[in-house]
């Protein structure tokens, strides 16, 4: 413990046991504070179905070293599923991988009700966390401090903390108390797209159906499905698709007669009754982006993960950017010394400053990127010219690792902040241009000039030249 333990012990209320607020209150427990947790559904570890959003997410860098600074890393990773690649299924049933970086950078499936429910016991683990289920908020008074649940039986309850971190996701009803008594910009968005879940079983013999460490894409511009393998063998398949389409998919003839003209390899694998019974009882699920500015009211209450900035899941990063979150303010009280009571308005202005700017930013990225970040999952994987610059975008990076690195690989390998993440691919992409613009052209009149001049004398050594490009040529490009 550090900071606070020659203070009074500074009390936290969380609101939302999530995968953030659960990540959250490790951090505030280890940092000595008393941290009671309040969550809105029954304890998921006594629930046999857990109903939500996607069973398996991609954790990459930022998520793991969050995971990391709580000792949580390897607990997680141990039963999470490396993918190194995405496996591309096209619509004539060939195969193509397109690596996610280097050969030992991979993004891993995990469970997310193993994932929340490793991270509650282990907050629980703590002697100053207190959990508190079938808790709803339903009101904050931001100038005493204090928050009302509402709890199963209907009975309220209002407690009174030293901060109130807000980590109830998206439709956060903090954010909503916020709203309603502070100056606050908010913006949502629902993109046309729904999603459905399917379950891809294991074959006859138990073993997966397709190859285990990819991420599988059909990627079909309006329509894209997606499947991330399980512990069990399984693969969870997610289909996106505009709300219209799947309003028409009605009857199982309907559904049939779709999966075999837009994906018909995958209909062996997730079997022809099991898809079309589940698809026409199954309802699709909205996806939703939140941009709000600022995050936090005064010294009391701060939003985190999905109740700051819901993002489009085309991209995994919503929870590895929440996770995130937890590290940033962790540093930001670290480096002000835990002191919240003291602070002047001045000073907690300095460090929530600090804490939106580098989340404003994550949500900047995904909010005007949003559709680049679906064009690049739905369409680009298809595109010759996509194709192209992913080759000369990995040759630069292996040829300049420190200085030429691919999008992808800054915002899912490493810890870039988000909005230099897209300072860098600005400015890649403004060399490439220039290149091809200027560049090639000269080097083209240059070149035909040189050979019609030399090309008695040269043609030898360029054929040396290219001898020796092509046997140096790495495999993967
Ligand atoms: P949540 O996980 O939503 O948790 C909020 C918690 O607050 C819940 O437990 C809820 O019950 C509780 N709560 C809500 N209201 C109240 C209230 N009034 N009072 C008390 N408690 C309340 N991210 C990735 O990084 N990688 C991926 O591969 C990925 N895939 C995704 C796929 C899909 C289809 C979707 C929809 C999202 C995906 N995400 C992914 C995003 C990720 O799921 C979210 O970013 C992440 O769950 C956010 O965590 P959170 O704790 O902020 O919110």
């Amino acid at each position: 413990m550090s900071g606070v333990d020659d203070q009074k012990m500074k009390h936290v209320i969380v609101v939302g046991g999530g995968l953030v607020g659960a990540l959250h209150a490790c951090y505030m427990a280890k940092r000595g504070y008393k941290v009671d947790v309040y969550e809105m559904r029954p304890d998921i570890r006594t629930m046999e179905v857990v109903r939500g959003r996607s069973i398996n997410l991609a954790l990459s860098c930022r998520g793991r070293e969050a995971l990391k600074r709580v000792d949580m890393e390897h607990v997680i990773t141990k039963t999470g599923i490396p993918m190194y690649a995405r496996r591309i299924h096209d619509l004539d049933g060939t195969l193509r991988s397109i690596p996610y970086g280097r050969k030992d950078q991979y993004i891993m499936s995990v469970d997310r009700r193993h994932l929340n429910e490793v991270l509650l016991s282990e907050a629980e683990q703590f002697p100053n966390v207190t959990m508190y289920f079938e808790h709803k908020v339903v009101e904050c008074d931001f100038n005493a401090g204090t928050v009302t649940f509402k709890k199963s039986d209907d009975s309220m309850i209002k407690v009174q903390g030293d901060l109130i971190v807000g980590c109830d996701g998206a439709f956060s009803a903090i954010r909503q108390q916020m709203m309603k008594k502070t100056l606050l910009d908010y913006e949502q968005i629902f993109i046309p797209h729904g999603y459905m879940e399917l379950c891809m079983s294991p074959t006859k013999q138990d073993q997966y159906a397709m190859d285990i460490n990819f991420l599988h894409i059909w990627a079909r511009n309006e329509y894209m499905m997606i499947a991330l393998p399980n512990q069990d063998k399984s693969f969870t398949v997610t289909l996106f698709m505009p709300f219209d389409i799947f309003k028409t998919l009605t009857t199982e003839t309907a559904v049939l007669e779709f999966f075999k003209s837009k994906f018909p390899d995958s209909i062996p694998l997730l079997g022809e009754k099991y898809l079309t019974e589940t698809v026409t009882k199954s309802k699709a699920l909205p996806m939703v982006t939140v941009k709000c500015s600022p995050y936090h009211v005064k010294d009391k209450v701060v939003i985190m993960g999905d109740a700051a900035h819901a993002m489009v899941p085309f991209y995994g990063q919503g929870m590895n950017c929440g996770f995130e979150d937890c590290i940033v303010f962790d540093d930001l009280l670290s480096k002000h010394n835990d002191d919240l009571v003291t602070f002047t308005e001045t000073k907690l202005e300095c460090v929530a400053l600090l804490f939106c700017f580098t989340n404003f930013q994550a949500n900047y990225f995904y909010c005007e990127n949003i559709n680049n970040a679906e064009f690049l999952m739905r369409q680009s994987v298809n595109s010759r010219l996509f194709l192209l610059r992913k080759k000369v975008d990995n040759f630069l990076y292996w040829l300049f690792p420190n200085s030429w690195m691919p999008l992808y690989t800054m915002v899912s390998f490493s810890r870039t902040r988000y909005h230099e993440c897209i300072a860098n691919k600005a400015w890649q992409d403004k060399v490439i241009q220039r290149t091809v613009y200027i560049g090639i052209p000269t080097l083209a009149v240059a070149g035909y000039f040189l050979y019609k001049n030399t090309s008695d004398m040269y043609s030898p050594l360029v054929e040396k030249v290219q001898d020796i490009v092509e046997r140096f040529r790495p495999s993967w490009i």
